[in-house]
């Protein structure tokens, strides 16, 4: 039997933490993998595993991605990732949620936690009532926390700009065409933004009324899921799903521009490699996708204000013309880039 040490996405973890309350039913890992630049932080997720050493892989995987995520972002944090093995049902009580908050206690501040899929604002307020080392809970009007959604948008939004700057030469969005995939939180943020900016967009849900209400209220047009990564745009912008970037889907596109909200958006490092050679400007995904960490991290540290917020995600533009400048420089892929220099931020380059 493979041991976590043997797992293809283990990476020198610094720790992992397989906690384990009979009495609520919670089963969970914790997975901190550096502490480099600070406390380990990345959110939990709650999820169905098929089997339990998914979970492991996710966390693993999670967890360093994390780290690069923060470094990039220029975060005093390092990374960590939570996940929360959910049954069948995805029972979730208080009690569990309290079980797994004493578990992030025990940890005395080396991990801290706060939102992933599957785990709300009610929940981490549960979860706050064992333990202080947690982010993303409910905030009074004007101080920094609350729904990342709209800072990772804003985020998103100054990439394409930052992107289409570079691969166009223009230095607004006005009259591009933007393939939005996804109508949820970060995908309806980055497309008002655009709209405001006079840009034409096409958006695709695979929930129909969802992309419908955002297409009247930004002025877009629906387009269905199976066509919007080929769709003769500015830019294809994904903001839904992880893995959406393959060999297939990368021959199909018909775009000069990748910058979107997704993690994961490379389904293998290869796929960042195909991208440019097709000639494709990629945004690595962790880098632009920064404003809702950089906003949780604010909250967390209390080392600042909405100013302090909005100066961190005014950086991520400059840090992605970094990443394409050390790019055309070297001949390496941005993603290879990115990833490269994350690595040297954390010690380990
Ligand atoms: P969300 O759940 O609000 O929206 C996701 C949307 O994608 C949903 O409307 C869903 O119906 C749609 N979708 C699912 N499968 C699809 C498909 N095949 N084609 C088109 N649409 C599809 O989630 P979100 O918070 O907007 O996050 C979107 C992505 O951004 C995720 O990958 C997430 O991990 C990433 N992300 C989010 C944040 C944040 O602050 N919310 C921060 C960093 C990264």
């Amino acid at each position: 039997m493979d041991t976590p040490w043997q797992y293809p996405d283990f990476d020198a973890h610094e720790g992992l933490y397989f906690v384990t309350d009979e009495k609520s039913g919670l089963r969970a890992i914790i997975a901190m993998h550096s502490t480099h630049l600070g406390p380990a932080a990345g959110g939990t997720r709650f999820w169905h595993y098929a089997e339990d050493s998914e979970a492991l892989t996710d966390a693993l995987r999670l967890s360093r991605g994390m780290s690069y995520k923060n470094s990039m972002a220029g975060l005093p944090l390092g990374g960590g990732k939570a996940v929360i093995l959910a049954d069948k049902d995805r029972t979730k009580t208080p009690e569990m949620l309290s079980a797994f908050g004493r578990a992030v206690q025990s940890l005395g501040g080396k991990y801290v936690t706060a939102e992933d899929v599957g785990i709300s604002v009610a929940d981490i307020t549960q979860i706050s009532t064992e333990t202080k080392f947690i982010a993303g809970l409910p905030v009074e009007g004007g101080a920094v926390g609350g729904d990342p959604g709209p800072h990772t948008s804003l985020g998103v939004f100054l990439g394409i700009k930052a992107a289409v700057k570079r691969a166009l030469g223009k230095e607004s969005l006005a009259g591009l065409h933007i393939a939005m995939q996804g109508a949820g939180s970060v995908a309806s943020g980055v497309c008002r933004h655009a709209a405001a900016e006079g840009a034409k967009l096409s958006i695709a849900d695979v929930d129909a009324a969802r992309a419908g209400k955002l297409a009247e209220e930004t002025g877009g047009t629906v387009v269905s899921p199976d066509q919007i990564l080929s769709l003769d745009a500015d830019v294809v912008s994904p903001c839904a799903l992880g893995a959406i970037l393959t060999e297939a889907s990368i021959a199909a596109l018909r775009t000069p521009i990748v910058a979107g909200g997704a993690n994961n958006q490379l389904a293998t490092p290869e796929d960042g490699k195909r991208l440019q050679e097709r000639g494709i400007l990629y945004a690595p995904d962790y880098v632009i996708n920064a404003g809702g960490i950089i906003n949780v991290s604010t909250e967390y540290l209390g080392d600042g204000g909405p100013e302090l917020v909005r100066s961190r995600i005014d950086a991520i533009p400059g840090r992605l013309e970094q990443i394409w400048s050390e790019s055309a420089t070297s001949g390496s892929n941005p993603a290879a880039v990115a990833d490269a220099m994350a690595q040297k931020l954390i010690g380990r380059g």
